[in-house]
């Protein structure tokens, strides 16, 4: 599990929130996802701390966009 903070709002997010601003840093189990990742910082990520790399950034990047459109169905 991972521990984010948005730069935007200097919200922490742990999984399964949302930090609540515009920029919807959002942590789901040991992934996150927001509209602009240059402005999240993983705060705490003990077991890939380095292992995260840009290359892991552009994926999530990509599966964000899918993943919104599920976020979508899933909100209530
Ligand atoms: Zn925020």
């Amino acid at each position: 599990m991972i521990v984010v903070r948005c730069k935007l709002c200097g919200t922490e997010v742990k999984s399964p929130h949302s930090c609540g601003c515009p920029n919807m840093t959002t942590v789901t189990g040991d992934t996150f996802t927001a509209v602009d990742l240059n402005s999240v910082v993983v705060v705490n990520n003990k077991t890939e701390q380095d292992g995260f790399t840009s290359q892991d950034l552009q994926w999530q990047e990509q599966r964000r966009k899918r993943k919104v459109r599920k976020l979508n169905f899933e909100v209530r």
